[in-house]
């Protein structure tokens, strides 16, 4: 099936008429084409979301926080339909996107056309000189949103929505990997009544579809999530633009069990954490630290579970792991297990590519546990985006910590203890931007989402997103 970009409401092909294969991860086979937009294209959708700026940021607050209302429910009324397409383009196994992907993409339009309502500004009264100041919260104008593949609309949305519900007008591109789900909420955009042209969505690759919206010089704000090294490309040429930039990156985020945690808890949440999406979450907790008096005991319990997970099939119900995201992506797993070995790292279970019959060119792997020697090894440091951890012990908690913060990233850390005193001082110290303490992944929409060091800069979120998606502007008024 061939997608189109989505301009001013219409589905067209790129001015270009070139097309670029998309690959089900499933099986390898190609099964459509996307545009290969250029810059004309973004030019083009730029014009359509200037042109829709005035009538969308004058809409009144009710009306937008309708619409957006409206497509979180169209989105949950297309549920099954949108989950296969996400699986189909992702690998991920249908049952997860039907979970989360689809239901976290509707709630976003839902949250945040509920948030606008309740969103405020400022006012200081300059007390003894007869003033008052008050803070306008303007949207920005025609705004940039480009997502990754591991969570596609869930992700894309995650931008959109609180753009949309600020005033803005938005050129979005999702991953060139997994398109579909974004190419389908176009139709879902015209029939809940979007204007047309207050979101427009073009394909194609990041080096050029992608660099065309950073480089326009009236796309004024850019929120991005993706890998490290394109956030530090982003910036560099958003910089002498002074665009407002919000880039949430990689991750390589600690996983931190003592031994007086509530065991069977940790045990099933640490599974989910270090597998769940093949592994392909910012958010996967990929280094695991566990406290000596318990790693043996550990070390043998999840290792059993994990060999207990089915990879296969997306489509099968009783799959656990489905396929990664493409076949360059499972290369490049596959060598940092390599790499591991040559560190002296012992795998303790997976690492094998995995045949699911009838579908012998997929790109299966085993979830892959690895002993690591030292905290220091490659694995232990870079950030390798599939079903692959790493685990070793720890003896005191100054070691842990000291482990923990010392990689490049800063997204997430993850604590196991029921010791109160040991959870204050350690969430004030660990170097991340989200700290889950005895759970993981357990979102509330509106609480500040974001990394620091390499993980990214700035917060999404709640009013965190719409305050990003506004500019302030102080007036004064003396009296
Ligand atoms: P990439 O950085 O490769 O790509 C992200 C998006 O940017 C894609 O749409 C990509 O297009 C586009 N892009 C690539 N080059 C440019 C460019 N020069 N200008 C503008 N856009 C460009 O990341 P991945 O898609 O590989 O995603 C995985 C990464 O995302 C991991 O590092 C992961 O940690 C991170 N991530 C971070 C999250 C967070 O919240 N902090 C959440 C989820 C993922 P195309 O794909 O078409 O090349």
């Amino acid at each position: 099936m061939n997608i189109k970009n989505y301009i001013n409401g219409n589905f067209q092909n790129p001015i270009s008429n070139e097309w670029i294969d998309n690959y089900n991860p499933s099986n390898g086979e190609v099964y459509g084409e996307i545009p290969n937009s250029s810059k004309a294209d973004v030019e083009e959708a730029y014009k359509a979301a200037k042109s829709a700026f005035k009538q969308w940021s004058q809409t009144t607050l009710e009306e937008r926080s309708r619409i957006l209302i409206k497509i979180s429910e169209l989105l949950e009324a297309n549920l099954q339909r949108f989950a296969e397409a996400e699986s189909k383009d992702n690998g991920k196994p249908v049952a997860l996107a039907k979970a989360v992907d689809i239901p976290r993409a509707a709630s976003n339009f839902r949250f945040f056309g509920n948030a606008i309502t309740q969103f405020a500004s400022e006012s200081h009264e300059s007390v003894g000189q007869n003033a008052i100041n008050y803070t306008l919260r303007q949207p920005i104008g025609v705004v940039g949103c480009i997502s990754p593949w591991n969570l596609p609309l869930y992700l894309f949305t995650w931008k959109i929505a609180p753009a949309l519900a600020a005033g803005n007008c938005v050129v979005a591109k999702p991953s060139e990997v997994t398109p579909m789900t974004a190419y389908l909420l176009g139709e879902i955009c015209n029939e809940a009544g979007l204007l047309k042209g207050v979101l427009n969505i073009v394909h194609g690759l990041g080096t050029t579809t992608g660099q065309a919206i950073i480089e326009h010089p009236d796309i004024k704000a850019i929120s991005f999530t993706g890998g490290t090294a394109t956030g530090a490309h982003i910036a560099k040429v958003a910089a002498p633009m002074f665009k407002k930039l919000s880039l949430e990156l990689g991750g390589k985020n600690p996983n931190i069990i003592f031994a007086d945690c509530d065991y069977e808890d940790m045990l099933n949440t640490t599974v989910r954490s270090s597998f769940a999406n093949q592994g392909q979450i910012c958010l996967c907790g990929s280094r695991i630290f566990v406290e000596a008096t318990i790693y043996k005991k550990f070390k043998t319990d999840f290792v059993e579970k994990v060999k207990q997970l089915k990879v296969g099939h997306p489509s099968d119900s009783k799959t656990n792991i489905g396929a990664l995201v493409s076949k360059s992506h499972l290369e490049k797993v596959k060598d940092y297990i390599k790499i591991a070995e040559e560190e002296n790292g012992v795998i303790l279970c997976g690492g094998q590519e995995v045949n699911v019959q009838g579908y012998e060119n997929g790109y299966y792997l085993e979830p892959t546990v690895i002993e690591v020697p030292t905290d220091e090894c490659r694995v232990n440091q870079e950030e390798i985006f599939g079903p692959v951890v790493t685990i070793m012990p720890f003896n005191s908690e100054e070691d842990v910590l000291q482990m923990a913060n010392k990689v490049k990233y800063g997204l997430s850390a993850t604590l196991w203890t029921n010791d109160l005193k040991r959870t204050m001082r350690m969430s004030n110290q660990l170097q991340a931007g989200i700290v889950w303490v005895n759970t993981w992944m357990m979102r509330d929409l509106r609480t500040p989402f974001g990394g620091v060091k390499a993980s990214g800069v700035g917060r999404e979120g709640g009013f965190e997103a719409l305050r990003f998606f506004t500019e302030p502007k102080n007036v004064c008024i003396k009296y």
